[in-house]
C-alpha cells in the first residue's frame, strides 16, 4: 500500500466534553502504530472520526493525500479502512460463519460487489480460511451469542479480516482475552503488516504495545503528547507521569 494516514488538528466535543482537542499524528503503510493513553484520552473517538462514525468539529483526515472527512462510514470501509469496536458489535442472532460473510458483503468495493451474486463461493472460501487461521473452524456454525468473550473478540477480528483492509484499527484487542486469542491477534497483525497494511492498535497493555508496535502515539486530554518508538515514548518522564496519573 505505502502512503500515510494523516490525522490533522482534529477536534471534537460532545456537549461540554472536549474529546479531541487538536489531535495530530500520522501512520504509515507496513507499520503498526499503538494508540495509548489514559481512559477518556480520546483514542476511540479519533478512530471513530477516521472511520466516519463521528464527524469532527474541526481538522481533517487524509489517506494517501485524499480527504476522508466528507465520506460516510460505508464509503470509508469500501476504500479499505476497517476497524473493530471496543464493544464488538457482532450480530448475535447469526452464526460465526454468517457474521464473517456479511462483513465481507457490506464492505465490498464496487468491483467486488458486481460479482457478488456469483461470489458465494469465494466469500465462503475466504471465511473458511479466516476461521481456520483463528482456530474457529469447529465453531463456524455456532451462534455468536453462545461464545466466550475471547471467542467473540476473535470473531470481531475475523470480520475485519474479511474486508481485506489496507488500513485497520483494533480497539483494545488484549482486554479480557486469553493468551490464545492474544496470539491470534499478534499473528494477524504481523501478517497485515507484511502485506503492507497500516495497523492502528488501541491498547492499555504496555507489554503488548512493545511486542506488536513499531510506533506509539501517546494521547492525553484529546491531544497527542508524544509520538515515537515504544522505547522513546515509554522512557519519556511526562508520558510516565500522565500514565500513572491517569
Ligand atoms: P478513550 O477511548 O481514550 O478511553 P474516548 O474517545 O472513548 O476515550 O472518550 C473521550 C471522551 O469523550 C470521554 O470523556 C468520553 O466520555 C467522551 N465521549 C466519547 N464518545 C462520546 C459520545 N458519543 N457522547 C458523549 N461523550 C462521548
Ligand atoms: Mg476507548
Amino acid at each position: 500500500t505505502g502512503g500515510t494516514l494523516d490525522v490533522l488538528d482534529v477536534s471534537k466535543s460532545f456537549g461540554g466534553v472536549q474529546a479531541l482537542d487538536g489531535c495530530t499524528f500520522s501512520m504509515r503503510g507496513g507499520g503498526v502504530t499503538g494508540l495509548i493513553g489514559p481512559n477518556g484520552a480520546g483514542k476511540s473517538t479519533v478512530v471513530n472520526v477516521v472511520t466516519g462514525f463521528v464527524q469532527a468539529d474541526r481538522g481533517t483526515v487524509r489517506l494517501g493525500g485524499h480527504g476522508l472527512h466528507s465520506l460516510s462510514p460505508l464509503e470509508i470501509a469500501r476504500i479499505g479502512v476497517g476497524r473493530t469496536f471496543q464493544d464488538l458489535r457482532l450480530f448475535d442472532g447469526m452464526t460465526v460463519l454468517e457474521n464473517l460473510l456479511v462483513a465481507r458483503e457490506a464492505s465490498a468495493p464496487v468491483a467486488r460487489r458486481g460479482r457478488r451474486r456469483s461470489a458465494r463461493g469465494p466469500g465462503l472460501d475466504a471465511a473458511t480460511a479466516v476461521l481456520d487461521r483463528l482456530g474457529l473452524s469447529d465453531g463456524a456454525d455456532r451462534w455468536v451469542r453462545e461464545l466466550s468473550y475471547a471467542e467473540r473478540k476473535l470473531v470481531s477480528l475475523g470480520r475485519v479480516l474479511m474486508t481485506e483492509p489496507r488500513v485497520v484499527f483494533l480497539d483494545e484487542p488484549s482486554s479480557g482475552v486469553d493468551l490464545n486469542a492474544l496470539d491470534h491477534f499478534g499473528n494477524e497483525i504481523r501478517t497485515l503488516r507484511e502485506r503492507g497494511a497500516m495497523v492502528g492498535v488501541i491498547e492499555h497493555n504496555v507489554e503488548v504495545i512493545r511486542m506488536w508496535c513499531d510506533d506509539v502515539v501517546f494521547m492525553t486530554r484529546g491531544q497527542v503528547l508524544r509520538q515515537g518508538s515504544p522505547g522513546e515514548v515509554f522512557a519519556d518522564p511526562t508520558v510516565l507521569s500522565e500514565y500513572v496519573g491517569g
